[in-house]
């Protein structure tokens, strides 16, 4: 392109929330075939909010179970002398305390939802943060495990018995996290329930998959959320279930645009988190969302000012437009 037609592009893209860092990557966004989208905070807001608190051994009621107890929980505890904490009370109280320490969105939904429902929680006597997985703390002396099913298992703890909760609330579109103890002194450790976090899908992500596929730019999803939660959120957006990469640990994401980019495509990754910033850097044009990140924005060839998927649209366009008609 001729330096003219660099700076009405970049000059278009930027009248419009989309920052293009130099001519050379205003000349390759025209040619990305295929959109990779970032789960948590790109697709969606980002902005978890605690929603389910299951003691297991309880039979779910399908809804929301965070304001009160079962009665029969009540009163088991009310037989060991607590009278007011129900067993889901204690799930949370845990999970929160447990959760921090750590600054993950699905961790201060987790405290924000323990301190609004009033619970004394604790501070974490110690504190570990096992990236892609959980945490792991110490609250009130015991261990406490908040996580995914590779973190209770990792711990040999079987995360069975909540199999069906989890897969429920996965469906949902939920994150589900497993809570579990190893009490002081003790060798193996017990599943006390599940907590979940949902986020909420942003208004104009749909209309974005369904312009890209339009202009025939294949669209996909990668998180480190598991698989069920993955396909629930895609199938909102329409991306085909087969387009979906979940389960991917912070440090994979960038392999899994290598592997996609092997088959000879040209990717643009969008994403706004620190564990995206690898991924951003290694695809043939890497986005990220400008309320991301510094790290991300860094790593990135273009950033959108907005928080609107609909940009990466525009990016395209602006790039195919301005490159199309001043050469
Ligand atoms: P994302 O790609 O959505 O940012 P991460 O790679 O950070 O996801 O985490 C992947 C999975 O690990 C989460 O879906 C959750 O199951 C679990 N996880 C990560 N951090 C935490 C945490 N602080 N508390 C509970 N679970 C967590
Ligand atoms: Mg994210």
């Amino acid at each position: 392109a001729t330096p003219a037609a660099t700076m009405v592009g970049t000059t278009i893209g930027a009248r419009n929330g989309v920052l293009f860092k130099g001519g050379d990557v205003l000349e390759r966004t025209k040619d990305v075939d295929t959109v990779v989208f970032d789960k948590t905070g790109t697709l969606t807001r980002g902005e978890m909010e605690l929603t389910d608190v299951v003691a297991v051994g309880e039979v779910p009621d399908g809804g929301a179970v965070v304001e009160s107890g079962s009665e029969a929980a009540a009163s088991e505890d009310a037989a060991t002398g607590d009278s007011t904490a129900t067993a889901e009370e204690e799930v949370l109280r845990l999970a929160a305390s447990a959760e921090r320490g750590s600054e993950h969105p699905l961790a201060r939904a987790v405290v924000d939802g323990g301190e609004a429902r009033g619970l004394d929680l604790s501070d974490p006597e110690s504190f570990e943060n096992v990236p892609g997985h959980g945490v792991r703390a110490t609250v009130d002396g015991d261990e406490v495990l908040v996580g995914n099913r590779k973190l209770l298992r990792d711990a040999g703890i079987d995360p069975e018995p909540a199999a069906e909760t989890m897969e429920r609330l996965e469906r949902e579109g939920k994150t589900a996290m497993l809570v579990a103890r190893v009490p002081a002194g003790a060798d193996g450790g017990e599943l006390l329930g599940v907590v979940a976090d949902a986020d909420t899908v942003k208004p104009s992500a749909a209309e974005a998959v369904s312009q890209l596929r339009e202009r025939g730019v294949d669209v996909m999803l990668i998180t480190g959320d598991n698989e069920r939660t993955a396909r629930a959120v895609a199938e909102r957006v329409g991306i085909d279930p087969g387009n979906v990469r979940a389960e991917v640990l912070p440090e994979d994401k960038s392999d899994a645009v290598e592997t996609i980019q092997d088959e000879g495509r040209k990717a643009m990754m969008v994403g706004d988190g620190v564990n995206d910033a690898p991924a951003l850097a290694v695809a043939y044009v890497g986005t990220a969302i400008g309320s991301g990140t510094d790290v991300a924005i860094e790593a990135a060839d273009v950033t959108l000012m907005r928080d609107d998927p609909l940009d990466v649209v525009k990016a395209i366009r602006v790039s195919d437009a301005t490159l199309r008609k001043i050469k």
